[in-house]
């Protein structure tokens, strides 16, 4: 996943590149093709905050920061090809971005609607979500936040709901709790869909469940504030307390609405709707709780069956009825009663279960033509408009005759202008731009005006990775050919907190694509892997809840206080951030010990799914443990021999080394196959590193080769030693292009174990003794040796003990 350009690179960077770089580098060796490219996912608030803050125009900002954190990147030896590099907030990127989204439009695949969005009464601006704080309130006017009504452009991502969820199956190489979040997210329910009919009215009110099966059971029905026929249900005795409350409710974000805790806040219109079932007169009210934007904006009460009508039925005071009952005996009401169960005081549905009831009331409702079955999804169509300067402008144009036009495709980009003042108040800057928005429609020629939303950057990196198959390319967004060679990206690697929206919708994209033929696969990303976080050490006052930096902790008495105070302070691992100062700058750690310390640090210590607690004695280790290789090395350089000798037979040095060697090249590639168990993988080199500075015979070919494999397996996680180390030892072609080294089967047999020799169970010594030995040759050979000889002299054996493979023990009298 290409980063922010935030211009810092942290800690999480650092672990999320070394690990494809890792992998794209062993994958090179084993001959397989490599595509490792890098981009900028350069859009977004950041840049237009600096505007106003700093007044620098974003588009400097962003190359700034772009140019500062590539540098920073390509110290840590990445083997990225930056011929390919992208940056989704330059016109030659968003041309294509323009071009998709007019593919989008073409396939009716994005429309406008009206929807709610965070409007700031003081700055007399649109917010972003990030721009609103947990209280509600604006960023920087500190105003209560308003829910305004808007006219903005979705994409139809409810048209491939089904599609990505059944798809999750085919995606083998992803974690499951990754799916389960993208299943529960799409959240397909199946139930019906009903309708209540009004009172003296032929409107009727729509709505969605999933357990028909309680419908005797409804005693009131609930329209989100927004619904169209609240004002037409309300009597006129309700009208102004309806009015206040809908009112109230507008300043209240979804989330304030939602929360669980909250108490469920409703007030009745005074109207009356009837339960078709049994025809009884029932109340209609209004409920903070229930969303226009999902199902149908209207919701039946089941207080018996359901936890939050429940709630909301006793906060209101309104009727419970019990419509199902556990299969054994009565249930008393003290809190709903949610499972399934028998269907009672329900008509001719008496006696049914469930799952039965459900089906004949859908079957009932069909027949009376008031309902029918329906799937319904959670996932609702995503809102891409951005009232913001710094993203991709949509390229339509708004002609009072045409209506809403494209703008020709041989007119993109649509470039954002420069010179542009920021405020942080009124209007989006583009809007207020009248050179920019005013244009003739490219249909009729009329005056006409500019879109003056720009997307939400989700969709720059909704295709980003298709772009780097044919980055260059000024003609379309990526060859035919091209992309299909190289899609599906076989590892994808990024952060958890990307499972659901970022993936989402880069699966959605990819299918609409696909639709399109533009591309020919049904997923985009083959094996996911998701990396854990690295966490630093934290300080915390536990009195006043404050962060304490290091440098302010004093270690007393077995306890870590605070420098100033002297109060005791707790200490735990948390994710690195500024506002804890746990934080562990990567470049600080580069210039001290250097990139190949940092990235064996970073892979050694956890499992790249698990999360990483920084620390420093772990550096150190990973210091020395290369320092120690630079040091084997070099010895030999200075000791290898003016020619290496060919040998005709093995001698047991020889063959010691040979099994160490070929055993770190089996054990390493199976580590990295699959699972990629990299700190696994680094264990394996210690063994070898230690097998030849236990065996230095410098004269051996063997030895030769033992030191060429540490450092060929080395390579991967060590780029830059490895290198020069290999140079020195006279190659004049890069390790780096080295082929990933065999195992060689007959290297691991063991031909001689070693035999422990006891007297009356204590151990005495130990023979070499052949490997394929069978008892009783090992029980002869025992015998023979001079350790038994010497204990055993004049005296009488009552028992041999043989323990194949590990030891003979002889019972003496
Ligand atoms: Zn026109």
């Amino acid at each position: 996943m290409f980063p922010y350009p935030s211009g810092n690179l942290h800690m999480g960077h650092v672990r999320n590149y070394t690990i494809t770089d890792v992998i794209a580098r062993l994958k090179r060796m084993q001959g397989y093709r490599v595509l490792h490219p890098m981009g900028w996912d350069a859009f977004g608030l950041p840049a237009e905050n600096a505007a106003i803050e700093r007044g620098v125009p974003p588009a400097k900002w962003t190359d700034q920061n772009i140019a500062q954190m590539k540098r920073q990147l390509q110290q840590l030896g990445l083997s990225i090809d930056w011929e390919r590099e992208v940056a989704t907030c330059s016109p030659e990127y968003y041309r294509w971005t323009q071009w998709l989204f007019l593919q989008f439009f073409e396939s009716g695949l994005a429309y406008q609607k009206e929807a709610a969005v965070n409007w700031d009464p003081i700055d007399q601006t649109v917010l972003a979500n990030e721009q609103v704080d947990s209280e509600g309130k604006s960023w920087r006017s500190g105003a209560k936040v308003e829910r305004k009504l808007l006219r903005q452009w979705f994409l139809k991502i409810t048209d491939y709901a089904e599609q990505l969820l059944t798809d999750l199956d085919k995606l083998t190489g992803w974690p499951e709790r990754v799916k389960t979040m993208q299943a529960n997210w799409i959240g397909k329910s199946v139930g019906a869909y009903l309708e209540f009919p009004l009172v003296n009215s032929t409107e009727k009110i729509p709505v969605f469940t999933t357990r028909p099966d309680t419908v005797y059971g409804v005693t009131y029905v609930v329209l989100a504030p927004e619904h169209p026929l609240t004002l037409q249900v309300t009597t006129p005795e309700q009208k102004s307390a309806v009015e206040t409350f809908i009112q109230e409710i507008a300043s209240e974000s979804e989330l304030e609405r939602t929360a669980e805790d909250k108490p469920k806040r409703g007030i009745k219109t005074g109207g009356l709707a009837i339960n078709p079932f049994t025809g009884e007169e029932i109340p209609i009210l209004i409920a903070d709780y229930v969303l226009y934007e999902y199902g149908t904006g209207a919701v039946m009460g089941v207080p018996a069956h359901d936890s939050r009508d429940f709630k909301f039925a006793q906060e209101n005071n309104l009727p419970i009825k019990i419509v199902i009952t556990p299969e054994s005996g009565e249930i008393e009401l003290k809190e709903a009663y949610t499972e399934a169960g028998i269907m009672i005081n329900s008509a001719q549905f008496n006696g049914l279960n469930s799952q039965e009831g459900k089906t004949a009331i859908i079957d009932y409702a069909t027949a009376q033509c008031y309902g029918k079955a329906r799937i319904q999804y959670r996932l609702r169509d995503w809102l891409i408009s951005r009232q913001r300067y710094w993203g991709c402008p949509i390229p339509v144009i708004h002609c009072p005759h045409c209506g809403t036009v494209p703008v020709p495709i041989d007119n993109l980009p649509v470039t954002l202008p420069e010179n542009v003042e920021f405020s942080g108040r009124g209007a989006s800057p583009l809007a207020k731009l009248e050179d920019w928005v005013n244009v003739d429609c490219p249909r009729c020629g009329t005056p006409a005006k500019r879109e003056t939303d720009t997307m939400d950057t989700f969709i720059d990196s909704s295709w980003y990775f298709l772009r780097y198959t044919d980055a260059k390319n000024e003609d379309i967004p990526f060859q035919f050919e091209k992309v299909n060679d190289w899609m599906p990206v076989d590892q994808y690697v990024g952060g958890i907190e990307h499972a659901i929206l970022h993936l989402l919708y880069s699966r959605f994209f990819t299918k609409v694509l696909r639709d399109r033929g533009l591309v020919n696969v049904d997923e985009p990303f083959n094996r996911l892997l998701t990396q854990g976080m690295v966490q630093g050490l934290t300080y915390k006052n536990p009195e006043t809840g404050k962060y304490v930096p290091a440098e302010n902790v004093i270690y007393k008495e077995d306890k870590y206080c605070d420098k100033d105070t002297g109060e005791v302070l707790s200490f735990f691992f948390e994710k690195m951030s500024k506002s804890k100062y746990n934080g562990v700058d990567p470049l600080k750690v580069l210039e001290k010990y250097g990139a190949d310390t940092a990235r064996m640090f970073i892979l050694f210590t956890a499992p790249p799914e698990k999360d990483l607690q920084w620390d420093d004695a772990g550096v150190e280790g990973q210091f020395r443990f290369l320092n120690r290789v630079w040091r084997l090395v070099s010895e030999y350089i200075e000791n290898k021999p003016k020619q290496v000798k060919k040998i005709e037979t093995f001698s047991k040095t020889d063959k010691d080394l040979r099994r160490a060697i070929h055993t770190a090249i089996k054990e390493i590639s199976e580590d990295l196959e699959g699972d990629y168990q990299f700190n696994t993988a680094i264990s394996e080199l210690m063994k070898l590193s230690n097998a030849l500075g236990d065996n230095k015979c410098f004269e051996s070919p063997i030895y030769r080769e033992g030191i060429e494999t540490l450092l060929i397996l080395l390579s991967l996680f060590a780029p830059h030693l490895s290198e020069e180390l290999w140079q020195a030892l006279g190659h004049s072609q890069s390790i780096h292009l080295q082929p990933w080294p065999k195992v060689d089967p007959t290297a691991l047999i063991v031909d001689e174990i070693t035999l422990v020799i006891q007297i009356l169970g204590k151990t005495r010594g130990t023979i070499q003794v052949p490997a394929s030995a069978d008892k009783s040759t090992l029980e002869t050979l025992a015998l023979e040796s001079e350790i038994t000889q010497r204990y055993l002299e004049g005296k009488e054996i009552k028992k041999v003990i043989v323990v194949p493979g590990k030891l003979v023990n002889f019972v003496v009298g």
